[in-house]
């Protein structure tokens, strides 16, 4: 310990404090209550106002003697006295100087010490190493604060400007809740550097002990929130209960009553009653209840003895139609006979039609159509990418979240038991290894089957005799056998300019201008504008694209007529681009000239028929066949059988016979919009070919299809509705079939027909001879 310098002995009162230490240079208050300290302070008052205060070693001893009293305590001068009630004084003193006892001079009726007053040491305030203690110190009492904020944040802001290490160690140590021990133990020591360091210590165990504190306080805050929390919920669950009245008698009462008034088949009565038995057992809470619950829900959905009455007013059936529809003749038709036979025998079951035919061309809308006119609702179940039998008849309840199938949700929606039900897209469903949907299907669709439609969920027979079955698919290849042969096939080509033309003008346009909130007033699209539409911005065998490109011109007349109202747009085929911008088809095959080694083919795609130019070029070279663009593997192999037949025919075709040893050959398919693969493209590769190798151009108004073999033969192909359709579309005169495909020309659409020269053809021979120039 340094030396301390005892400058002077001073005779004081002395006040024995009970819990507490005062320290030099800080301001604290304190009641008076004992007699003795009453006289003290009384005695200060008179006498300079200064007071020895030290705290009792022991704080509950009422009669300190001498002994009792810590050695070192603090001089004080007295700033405050204020009498308060029952006797007590409450004083603030002020912090003056360490002291120690000497001796005690008088005990009674007060203390009277006898102090040395402890210097202040020579500790060196303006090191860096004083400096660097200070800081420390003020830090670690922040850190302290910050677990512990109790402490005035003023008092820690003053601090930082405190450059007494001696003054700084006392006020930090006054102002912390230490024990009263770890103060006396500061206020003890002496040498300014070792209680700084002493207090630095204390500080650093207390910031750790309030560290373990927080840590202990968070988890038991965690565990109390957290059971608080679920105790509130569960209690509110318990009101909400409550209020609702369905404590599960009352609930099974309900149900009962409303499962009366359905009046219910006897065996979906028996089942419901066991499942209420179950209910009324279970408590509130039960997740089987809940499944319980959900299900009656259903049962209680469904339309058992709901439905609509036809109306087989023929007349006004085929006004509907025909207001909503161009053409489709031949689903009108059917559907103008089943209601006739339907108005003789009742009792007839409804014919199962499935319409055929590529995108937008009205199978769904018309379906829709034929509900209306019957007076029946309406439900549709879009099965593409439905793999799963679940999925058309319900998982059983035994499965997490299950459900019925789409048959009940449908019936469901439509809320009558004799809907007419739409299976959208038969032909894109696919089966794995969880069941096949269309064996699921089959059954819903079979006469014989279909009163007793059971699915997993619903666990009872539903009667689905009633409903009227439609079905779209885009092709047939990818419907299963059985289903088909179940369904009566009404196939629906596509339309031709002039028939999208009638389309657009008496269908497409009044529903868009009706959606798009305008009249006929106010936008107005002439004849050759809905023309230039057709033929230039769409390429396709329905009206989708056209009725999108309509509604588009609409949007963008709406933004004019907002900006003034008063104007009228008028949409003609000069102003067309303004609303459509740059043309995107050009009319394709009609400018062309006759050429060599290019020749127009024709394909079936699922989204209707289309054209395709074959491209054939013969270079000096080694003999290599290259095949480029678009061709599937099909393809390649009609494209080796050309070059084959054109080989060992070369004599008479006036080719070289060495042509492929000495030439490249390069055959080229350009992209489309749909990738097109399939043997049809045979015949039109060979004569490409033969052109090209005999420098002979090929007669670009004639197209053709068909399949080829080795030998030249032509073999028959289908899709020739569609495909002549696209003939006639891309302004062709000719087209070449093949011979067996003679019989299917009465089918051929009427503008076909009249617009073209169908030429069949047995071999290469007749195909060459009408196509060559
Ligand atoms: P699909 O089901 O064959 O793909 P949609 O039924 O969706 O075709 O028809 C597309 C749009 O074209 C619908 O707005 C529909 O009303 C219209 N549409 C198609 N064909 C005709 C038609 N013959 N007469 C009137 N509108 C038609």
């Amino acid at each position: 310990m340094e030396q301390t310098v005892m400058k002077e002995t001073a005779t004081l009162p002395m006040l024995a404090l009970r819990g507490m230490v005062v320290f030099p240079n800080t301001l604290i208050h304190f009641d008076v209550v004992r007699e003795k300290s009453l006289l003290a302070l009384e005695n200060a008052m008179v006498n300079k106002q200064l007071i020895f205060v030290s705290m009792q070693t022991d704080p509950t001893i009422e009669n300190p003697k001498p002994a009792d009293i810590e050695n070192v305590g603090t001089i004080c001068k007295i700033s405050q006295v204020v009498k308060m009630p029952n006797n007590t004084v409450r004083v603030l003193v002020e912090g003056l100087k360490r002291a120690k006892i000497y001796d005690v001079a008088r005990v009674k009726p007060y203390f009277v010490a006898v102090v040395d007053e402890v210097e202040k040491d020579d500790y060196d305030d303006t090191t860096i190493e004083s400096e660097a203690l200070r800081r420390k110190l003020v830090d670690e009492f922040m850190n302290y604060c910050d677990y512990n904020n109790r402490v005035n944040s003023d008092f820690v802001v003053s601090l930082e400007n405190v450059e007494d290490t001696a003054r700084l160690a006392d006020s930090i140590a006054s102002n912390m809740p230490l024990k009263l021990l770890d103060k006396q133990k500061i206020l003890n020591i002496e040498s300014t550097k070792e209680r700084a360091e002493t207090l630095l210590e204390l500080l650093i165990r207390e910031i750790q002990i309030a560290e373990v504190d927080t840590n202990i306080d968070r988890k038991v805050k965690k565990n109390i929130d957290k059971n608080q929390r679920e105790y509130f919920l569960r209690e509110q669950l318990k009101v909400i209960h409550e209020e609702l009245g369905d404590d599960s008698e009352f609930e099974v009462e309900e149900y009962k009553s409303k499962l009366k008034k359905l009046d219910l088949p006897q065996n979906v009565v028996e089942k419901c009653e066991k499942e209420l038995a179950r209910l009324s057992k279970m408590s509130v809470n039960n997740p089987d209840a809940n499944v319980i619950r959900t299900y009656l829900e259903w049962i209680c959905d469904l339309p058992w003895n709901n439905f609509t009455k036809d109306t087989l007013e023929i007349s006004n059936a085929k006004e509907v139609l025909d207001r909503d529809h161009y053409g489709l003749k031949e689903v009108k038709e059917r559907i103008m006979e089943y209601l006739a036979v339907k108005k003789i025998t009742s009792s007839m079951a409804g014919p199962i039609l499935c319409l055929v035919g590529p995108p937008g061309v009205g199978k769904t809308s018309i379906a829709k159509s034929i509900a209306e006119s019957m007076g029946r609702s309406y439900a549709r179940i879009s099965l593409g990418g439905i793999r799963d039998e679940a999925d058309i008849r319900g998982h059983r309840r035994t499965y997490i979240g299950s459900m019925p199938g789409r048959i009940i949700t449908a019936l469901k929606q439509a809320g009558t038991n004799n809907p007419l039900m739409l299976f959208d897209e038969i032909d894109k469903m696919a089966s794995d290894y969880r069941g096949d949907p269309a064996a699921a299907l089959l059954e819903v669709l079979d006469s014989e089957q279909n009163t007793k439609f059971r699915d997993h969920f619903m666990e009872v027979d539903f009667d689905l005799s009633n409903v009227l079955f439609i079905a779209t698919a885009n092709t047939l290849d990818t419907i299963p056998r059985p289903l088909l042969d179940r369904m009566e096939i009404i196939e629906i080509p596509g339309y031709t300019s002039e028939e999208k033309f009638q389309i657009a003008k008496n269908h497409l346009l009044s529903k868009q201008l009706k959606n798009h909130g305008l009249t006929k007033k106010q936008v107005s699209v002439s004849d050759t504008a809905i023309k230039g539409i057709i033929a230039h911005y769409t390429k396709e065998a329905g009206v989708r694209a056209l009725e999108r490109k309509i509604a588009n011109v609409l949007r963008k007349s709406a933004l004019k007529i907002v900006d003034a109202p008063e104007t009228q747009v008028k949409i003609t085929g000069k102003n067309l681009e303004e609303f459509l911008g740059k043309e995107i088809f050009s009319d394709e095959f009609a400018s062309k000239k006759d050429e060599v080694g290019v020749v127009c083919g024709l394909a079936w795609t699922q989204v209707g028929g289309d054209t395709l130019s074959i491209e054939v070029n013969v270079m000096d070279g080694t003999g290599n066949l290259e095949l480029t663009g678009q061709l599937g593997d099909v393809m390649k192999e009609s494209a080796k059988a050309a070059v084959s037949y054109v080989r060992s025919e070369s004599d008479k075709l006036g080719i070289d016979s060495e042509f492929y040893k000495k030439y490249d050959i390069h055959i080229h398919v350009p992209e489309g919009a749909t990738p097109k693969d399939g043997p049809s493209a045979g015949i039109t590769i060979a004569t490409a070919l033969v052109s090209a190798l005999s420098q002979r151009a090929v007669n670009h108004k004639v197209a053709m299809t068909g399949e080829i073999t080795i030998r030249g033969r032509v073999l028959p192909i289908g899709g020739l509705r569609e495909k002549t359709l696209a003939a006639y579309q891309a302004g062709i005169k000719t087209v070449v079939i093949p011979f067996e495909n003679k019989k299917d020309i009465d089918e051929l659409e009427n503008v076909v027909k009249e617009n073209i020269d169908i030429i069949p053809a047995r071999n290469m021979n007749d195909v060459l001879k009408v196509a060559l120039v």
